[in-house]
């Protein structure tokens, strides 16, 4: 089986390619440009490995998709690539809506045009598009979590162009029957994240003695998901996730950013500071002015993943993060190499 993964060198997609060519026999084409949160370096236990294929193509760029998927004739398609970042969204959101929203159009029509062409491709192939919860807008604290049937409320530019792009795979299945299935996941965490998003930045500022950035008073809720749960429910949706289908991936694990911020600052001094006074590092956290828009809660109801694929996270939040804090610990180099190539970009 070969199959297709775009933004394979992001968080998750680099995840997920390791997950395929160590531990199944899948042969893995990924296609990603490497932006700033692309970075090759995670990729590198399985980047001389035969049944792994590097292109690196912008997926606005339809011409070069068609190419690769005439060429490679893939058997399923895993969508991940995007602009991923809500702040960054806030300042630019028009690398959002040419990224995830006509990106993902153009891989729904290259899909479209293929499977027309190898008409034999048809019967077993999935288009898998990797979506959030974010596109299901926030929840008051006494609402109950999302379930596949929420409406859509999205609160950002980055959650509005993931709902678009959501849109968009829901309207090829129903016109053009192609054969599409959405997850929406909540906030994931765990090794090789981009130092930007919330658990890998306190990480890197703590280690560094710097300010570590609150918004408003910390107290939104996010429903954490380990990297690794998430890999498995996206093999699982790959191997028996029903067509037309829409499944919600959550970490059973509602917290407010304060409270994250402090297990991890607890965790590195456990880690660092094993005779010292504990409690210290906790005065590197500043409060600044709150996201605009900013979502208070998100919370996943898992029952149906569950149920129909027999999915369930196995990390919680306490093992995760004391595995993501020691993986960042032990791997200083790659947070490095990340943060020099995106000063390099700017
Ligand atoms: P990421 O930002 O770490 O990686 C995105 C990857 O896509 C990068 O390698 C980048 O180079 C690539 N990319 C961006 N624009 C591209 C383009 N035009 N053409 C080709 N490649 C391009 O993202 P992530 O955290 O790994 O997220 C993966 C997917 O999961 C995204 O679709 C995101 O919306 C979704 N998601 C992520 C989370 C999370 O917590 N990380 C939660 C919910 C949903």
């Amino acid at each position: 089986m070969k199959t297709l993964i775009t933004g394979g060198a992001g968080f998750i997609g680099s995840n997920l390619i390791k997950y395929l060519i160590e531990r199944t026999n899948y042969k893995v084409i990924n296609i990603d440009n490497l932006t700033y949160a692309g970075n090759p370096n995670s990729l590198d236990p399985v980047k001389k490995n035969k049944r792994y294929t590097f292109e690196q193509i912008d997926i606005t760029n339809k011409e070069l998709l068609s190419e690769v998927f005439h060429t490679e004739q893939p058997d399923s398609l895993l969508h991940l690539a995007a602009e991923s970042h809500v702040d960054r969204s806030i300042q630019n959101p028009e690398h959002f809506v040419k990224t995830n929203i006509y990106g993902t159009y153009n891989l729904l029509e290259v899909t479209r045009e293929y499977l027309k062409s190898f008409p034999i491709k048809c019967k077993d192939f999935k288009f898998i598009h990797i979506s959030t919860d974010e596109v299901y807008g926030d929840l008051e604290i006494e609402e109950k979590p999302f379930t596949e049937e929420s409406p859509y409320f999205p609160s950002s530019p980055y959650s509005a162009s993931k709902a678009s792009s959501d849109h968009l795979v829901r309207a090829w299945h129903r016109t053009y029957n192609l054969p599409t299935i959405i997850t929406n996941c909540s906030n994931n965490y765990g090794p090789f994240q981009f130092p930007e998003k919330l658990i890998p930045l306190t990480i890197d500022k703590a280690l560094e003695g710097r300010k570590i950035p609150v918004y408003g008073d910390g107290k939104q809720i996010r429903d954490w998901l380990y990297v690794k749960d998430h890999i498995r429910a996206l093999m699982e949706v790959l191997k028996r996730g029903i067509v037309g289908e829409t499944y919600n991936i959550g970490g059973n694990c509602q917290i407010s950013n304060i409270e994250v911020i402090k297990m991890i600052l607890d965790l590195i001094e456990e880690f660092l500071l094993k005779n010292e006074k504990k409690g210290n590092l906790y005065k590197l956290i500043e409060f600044v002015e709150d996201r605009p828009g900013h979502d208070l809660r998100y919370a996943i109801d898992i029952s149906k993943i569950k149920r129909e694929l027999q999915w369930e996270p196995k990390e919680t939040i306490n093992t995760g993060l004391r595995k993501t804090v020691e993986w960042y610990l032990s791997n200083k180099d790659w947070t490095q190499i990340i943060k020099n190539k995106f000063k390099n970009k700017k």
